[in-house]
C-alpha cells in the first residue's frame, strides 16, 4: 500500500522511518479468515479483554466490554476492508471522494454488527459472558462531527456507497472535540465541550506514512524554468501537516468496506528543530500547539461562520491534503501523466466549504506537476462537482480578500486569474452587460471585498445540485439564476435520503422483523420493496401487530426520557415530536404558539373530546445565535407553567428533550405519532428529519417546503396534514404581510399572544422575551409565523381527529412507512452516480 503514496509534494521531508521499503518484499502468508460465529467471538472477546485492555472480572464497567467487542469487530472488517483496497487497485477503476467539512457519524459498533451480518451472533456471546449489548452499544459516545442535516448526510452517504459497492471515498477532518454536548440551567441552553476521543478510538486507525504538507501564509514568487515557462513559487511559509485516520465504512452484506479518511493537523518537525538550536525550546512548542489548533474544533454553526480565519484554514487542510493524498497516488501509478485523470477521478463538494478546492488542484497541476493552465483548467471543470444546501442568503460563504491575501496568497492569484477568465466569458456571453458581470464576478467587490465561494464553486464544476425538488428549481430561478442561464445543462437536482440501515432496520429492531416477516427482507437494500406493505394496512392483524410495536416504541422513548425529566408521560398520549437544529426558519416558535394555544384552550374549560398530547422538542442552538437561545429558554418556561398546572394534568405536556443528537434520534424516531416539519416555504432546503420519521411510522404535519412536497406526493393527502402557505405565496406577501392586522382578527392567536405579553410564562424574569414577541409581530419578519397560525391550529385539530380513530391512525403509519422507499439513500446515491460519478460498482469477494 504504502509506494502508492510515495510521490508526495515533498517526500523528502514527511516524517518517520515507515515509508523504507524493506527488499525483498516480506513473505507474511495470507491468513485465514475470521470466524464469525459465537464461540470465536467470545475467544477473541476475552484475549482483547485481558490483555490488549488489561482487564479482568473486577472491571465492572461497561465501557472496557464495549472496546473489546468493538476490536473483534473491528478485525472483522479490517480484513474486508484490504480486500476491497486490493480489489479498487487491482481494477484501476473510478473514483469518486466526497469532501465534506462534517461526518456526523453517531456511534458505530451496532451499526457495524448489523451490516457484517453478525448482530444476533454477538448478541448471543455477551448473553453467554453475563453482558448485555444493549448496555455495551450505549457506552460508545457519538462521532459528533458536524451540526446536522449535511453532516448527517453525509454519514448516509457513506453507508450507501458501500452498500451500493461504489468506489467512493469520504474525505473530513478529525476534530478533537466534535458539537458541543448541550445542558440545560435555569432553561437555558449551556454548552459543554465534546471531548469525545478522550478514551480513544478503537475504529480508527492512524496512517502517520500518508501525512501531508499543507502551507499557509508566505508570499508568492515567479520565475522561469528550464524551458523558459513562467513559474510560480510559494515561498516562506509556516507549513503544518495533515495526518490521516482512517475509518472503515462497511457495506450491508457485501464483503465491501470503504474508507472514512479524517485529517488531523500537526506540527512538522522541523520549525521545532531550528527554533531548538536557537534556544527557543519553549517557542517551538507553542508553534506546535498552533498547528494541532486547527483541527481542534468543529465550529458549532448551522449555517456559517464567516470572516474568521481558523475556519478558512480549516477548509483548506480540507480541500489540499485530500487533493494530495489523490495525487500522490495517480502519480505512484501514472507518473507525471495526467491525460486520464478526469476519467478516473471525481470530487463532490458538501456545500461550499471545501469549494478552495477548485482553485487547489489548479494549484497543485500547475505549480507542483507542471501542467498549463488550460490542461489544468480542463482537468479540474471536468472532477469538480457541487452540491447547494441552503437558500438562505446570509449563509452563503464569504471570505474576504484581505484574510485570503494573508493565509492563501497563492490561492487568492489563481482565484483571480479564474475570475478574469471567467469574466471574459461573461462578456462574450452577454456583451456590454456591466450589471451581469458585476452581480456573476467570484469578487464582490464592495468596501471590503469578498470572494464568493459558491461561484468559484459553480464556476470550477461540471455539475451542480440542489437536494430537493423545490430546492433545486428555486436554486436556478433565484439565488443561481445568472449562472443558470449561461451553463443550464450543470444544474440538477438530487433528493436526499437517509440510510435504510441505521434508520430502519438498525434503531427499529422490533418494526423491521415484522416488516421483514411480511414481506421479506430485500427491502434492506432496495426500499421501494416497502410498497408491498401497503396492503397490509387494510389487514387488521397486521394493524395490531403494528400498533403493539409503535406502543412499545413510545414506551422505550418515554423510559428513556424518565430519568432525566423526573416527569411521567403516557404512551396513551399523541406524541407530537420536533428534532432538529433550532432556528427561526424552522418555526419551533409557531409549535410553541400551537401549544400554548392548547394551554389556553384548558384553562378557560374548551376541553370537549380532548385529546392528550405529549409535544416533544429538541435541537442545539448555535452558541453565538442569541434569537434561537431564546427560543429554548422560552420552550423550557412555557414547559415549567405547563407540565405543573394540575388543572392540565395528562391533557398537555411540553418536554424540552436535552443533547438532541444522532443516538438520541434513533430512539425519538421510532417513538413520534406526529413528526413537525414546518419551516416556512422556501426555506428548508430538503430535510432529512423529515424522512427518517416517516420510515418508521409516524404521520408528517408540513408545509409544502424541502423534501416535504416529495413525501407528502409519495404518500398522499390523506396521510399527511398539509398547510401553510407556498412558496409563490410567502414571495407574494411580502412588502404588505401585516401580522397585527392577523392577531387582531383572530381571537385565538390574540389571547396567545396576550399571554405572552403580559409575562405569564416569565412572571419572575421580566422582559426576557419581548425581542421574541417583536419578531413575530414585525412586519419584516421573514418567517411570517403568526401568517400560518390559523392553517397550522386546523392542521393539528385534523391530525387529532385522526389519531383518536385508532384503526385509521395506524393505517396512515403504515402507508406512510411504506411509501418512504423513495427517501433512501440508496436512491439518492444510485442518481448521483448515474448523472455525476458515473463509478462502476466493484463486486468483492465474501469471505
Ligand atoms: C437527521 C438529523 C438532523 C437533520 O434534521 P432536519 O429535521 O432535517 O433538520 C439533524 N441532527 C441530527 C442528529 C439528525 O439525526
Amino acid at each position: 500500500m504504502i509506494d502508492m503514496y510515495e510521490q508526495s509534494e515533498e517526500p523528502s521531508k514527511m516524517p518517520s522511518t515507515i515509508f523504507k521499503k524493506s527488499k525483498p518484499a516480506p513473505t507474511i502468508t495470507k491468513l485465514p479468515s475470521l470466524s464469525l460465529d459465537k464461540d470465536h467471538l467470545i475467544t477473541d472477546f476475552k484475549r482483547y479483554y485481558a490483555y490488549r485492555l488489561g482487564r479482568d472480572e473486577n472491571c465492572r464497567s461497561p465501557y472496557y466490554a464495549y472496546e473489546a467487542l468493538s476490536l473483534v469487530i473491528s478485525d472483522r472488517l479490517i480484513e474486508r476492508w484490504k480486500n476491497t483496497y486490493n480489489a479498487y487497485r487491482d481494477t484501476d477503476c473510478r473514483k469518486a471522494y466526497y469532501l465534506s467539512m462534517e461526518f456526523l457519524m453517531g456511534r458505530t459498533l451496532s451499526n457495524a454488527m448489523l451490516n457484517l451480518g453478525v448482530t444476533d451472533e454477538a448478541t448471543r456471546a455477551m448473553y453467554d459472558l453475563g453482558l448485555e449489548i444493549e448496555e455495551l452499544v450505549d457506552s460508545e459516545p457519538d462521532a459528533g462531527l458536524g451540526n446536522g442535516g449535511l453532516g448527517r448526510l453525509a454519514a448516509c452517504f457513506i453507508d450507501s456507497c458501500a452498500t451500493l459497492q461504489l468506489p467512493v471515498i469520504g474525505y473530513g477532518l478529525r476534530y478533537e472535540y466534535g458539537m458541543f454536548s448541550q445542558v440545560l440551567q435555569n432553561g437555558e441552553q449551556v454548552e459543554r465541550p465534546d471531548h469525545w476521543l478522550r478514551n480513544g478510538n478503537v475504529w480508527e486507525i492512524e496512517r502517520p506514512e500518508y501525512a501531508h504538507r499543507i502551507k499557509f501564509g508566505g508570499r508568492t514568487e515567479s520565475h522561469s524554468d528550464e524551458n523558459g515557462n513562467k513559474r510560480i513559487c510559494w515561498v516562506d511559509t509556516q507549513d503544518i501537516l495533515a495526518v490521516p485516520y482512517d475509518t472503515p465504512i462497511p457495506g450491508y452484506n457485501n464483503g465491501t468496506v470503504n474508507t472514512l479518511r479524517l485529517w488531523k493537523s500537526t506540527a512538522t518537525e522541523e520549525f521545532n528543530l531550528q527554533e531548538f538550536n536557537a534556544g527557543d525550546y519553549a517557542e517551538s512548542v507553542a508553534a506546535k500547539n498552533t498547528a494541532e489548533n486547527i483541527t481542534m474544533v468543529l465550529y458549532p454553526n448551522d449555517a456559517n461562520e464567516n470572516g474568521k480565519a481558523l475556519r478558512l484554514k480549516q477548509q483548506y487542510l480540507l480541500a489540499s491534503a485530500s487533493l494530495q493524498d489523490v495525487i500522490a497516488n495517480w502519480v505512484g501509478r501514472h507518473g507525471n501523466n495526467f491525460s486520464d485523470f478526469a476519467e478516473k477521478n471525481c470530487f463532490q463538494l458538501n456545500d461550499t466549504h471545501p469549494s478552495i478546492a477548485v482553485a487547489e488542484l489548479m494549484r497543485l497541476l500547475i505549480d507542483i506537476h507542471g501542467l498549463s493552465w488550460n490542461e489544468a483548467w480542463g482537468i479540474t471543470t471536468k472532477t469538480m462537482a457541487y452540491t447547494n444546501h441552503t437558500l438562505l442568503p446570509e449563509a452563503l460563504e464569504r471570505w474576504s480578500v484581505s484574510l485570503f491575501e494573508q493565509l492563501l496568497p497563492r490561492l487568492l492569484e489563481i482565484i483571480y486569474d479564474i475570475n478574469a477568465r471567467f469574466m471574459a466569458e461573461v462578456s462574450t456571453h452577454w456583451p456590454g452587460d456591466l450589471d451581469r458581470m458585476r452581480r456573476m464576478s467570484i469578487i464582490e467587490e464592495g468596501t471590503e471585498k469578498q470572494v464568493r465561494m459558491a461561484y468559484l464553486a459553480i464556476v470550477g464544476s461540471y455539475s451542480i445540485n440542489g437536494v430537493a425538488e423545490l430546492h433545486s428549481k428555486l436554486l436556478q430561478e433565484g439565488l443561481f439564476k445568472d449562472f443558470y442561464e449561461l451553463w443550464p445543462s450543470k444544474f440538477n437536482n438530487k433528493t436526499n435520503g437517509v440510510t435504510p440501515r441505521r434508520w430502519l432496520a438498525g434503531c427499529n429492531p422490533a418494526l423491521a422483523e415484522l416488516i421483514t416477516e411480511t414481506i421479506g427482507d430485500a427491502w434492506i437494500t432496495d426500499l421501494s420493496e416497502l410498497q408491498k406493505l401497503k396492503p397490509y394496512a387494510e389487514d387488521a392483524a397486521f394493524r395490531g401487530k403494528w400498533l403493539a410495536i409503535q406502543r412499545q416504541n413510545k414506551q422505550r422513548l418515554i423510559d428513556y426520557k424518565k430519568s432525566e425529566l423526573g416527569l411521567e408521560l403516557s404512551a396513551d398520549a399523541l406524541f407530537d415530536v420536533q428534532v432538529k437544529r433550532i432556528h427561526e426558519y424552522k418555526r419551533q416558535l409557531l409549535n410553541v404558539l400551537h401549544v400554548i394555544h392548547l394551554y389556553d384552550k384548558i384553562k378557560r374549560g374548551d376541553t370537549q373530546d380532548w385529546v392528550n398530547r405529549c409535544v416533544l422538542i429538541g435541537g442545539k442552538a448555535a452558541p453565538g445565535y442569541v434569537m434561537a437561545k431564546n427560543i429554548i429558554k422560552f420552550i423550557n418556561n412555557v414547559s415549567d407553567v405547563i407540565n405543573f398546572d394540575p388543572e392540565v394534568g395528562d391533557k398537555l405536556k411540553l418536554v424540552f428533550l436535552p443533547n438532541y443528537r444522532v443516538s438520541a434520534m434513533e430512539i425519538i424516531c421510532t417513538g413520534a405519532d406526529l413528526s413537525e416539519q414546518i419551516s416556512t416555504a422556501g426555506k428548508e432546503a430538503s430535510g432529512t428529519g423529515n424522512m427518517k420519521f416517516m420510515m418508521n411510522g409516524a404521520i408528517t404535519i408540513g408545509t409544502l417546503d424541502g423534501a416535504n412536497i416529495e413525501i407528502l406526493e409519495e404518500v398522499g393527502e390523506d396521510n399527511f396534514f398539509l398547510f401553510g402557505l407556498t412558496e409563490d405565496q410567502v414571495e407574494a406577501m411580502k412588502g404588505h404581510y401585516d401580522p397585527n392586522a392577523i392577531i387582531e382578527q383572530d381571537n385565538d392567536l390574540k389571547r396567545v399572544v396576550n399571554l405572552i405579553e403580559c409575562g405569564h410564562f416569565n412572571l419572575m424574569e421580566p422582559g426576557i422575551f419581548d425581542d421574541l414577541v417583536n419578531s413575530i409581530k414585525s412586519p419584516y419578519d421573514p418567517w411570517m409565523t403568526v401568517a400560518d397560525f390559523r392553517s397550522y391550529v386546523d392542521a393539528q385539530n385534523r391530525a387529532e381527529k385522526a389519531f383518536v380513530d385508532t384503526e385509521r391512525w395506524t393505517k396512515m403509519s403504515i402507508l406512510n412507512c411504506a411509501s418512504s422507499g423513495k427517501f433512501s439513500t440508496d436512491r439518492t446515491i444510485g442518481d448521483y452516480n448515474r448523472d455525476i460519478w458515473k463509478l462502476t460498482p466493484v463486486r468483492i469477494d465474501e469471505l
